[in-house]
């Protein structure tokens, strides 16, 4: 993954499933050596938790209005910036109807 170096370059995160567009982000976090910072709409915790990976994990758990739940991950080691994608439980339903979660985006105007 490539992201341009111009200043004013602006992209889009996609679902790494199926590149929908709308993607609701209802957790971040960081994983360092001993602990994890977690951010949500409610609240923004701190536990301690000693990291079981070498370097720093940031994490982006979404929903998508494609109907995709998953975690967009940085790993962070040894130099290089590894991105992978943790599929979580879909939730539209055999309809399509979008059931997001109680969670909800961190913050939306
Ligand atoms: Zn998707």
């Amino acid at each position: 993954m490539k992201i341009p170096s111009t200043a004013d370059y602006q992209c889009i995160l996609v679902c790494p499933f199926c590149k929908g567009e709308n993607l609701h982000i209802i957790e971040a976090s960081i994983h360092r050596g001993d602990d994890i910072v977690t951010v949500t709409r409610n609240c923004v915790s701190v536990k301690e938790k000693k990291n079981e990976e070498r370097g720093v994990i940031i994490m982006l758990e979404y929903e998508g209005e494609c109907g995709h739940h998953g975690q967009i991950i940085f790993h962070f080691y040894k130099g290089n910036t590894f991105v992978h994608y943790h599929p979580l439980a879909k939730i539209s339903d055999e309809n399509g109807m979008l059931h997001y979660s109680e969670k909800g985006d961190i913050f939306r105007d």
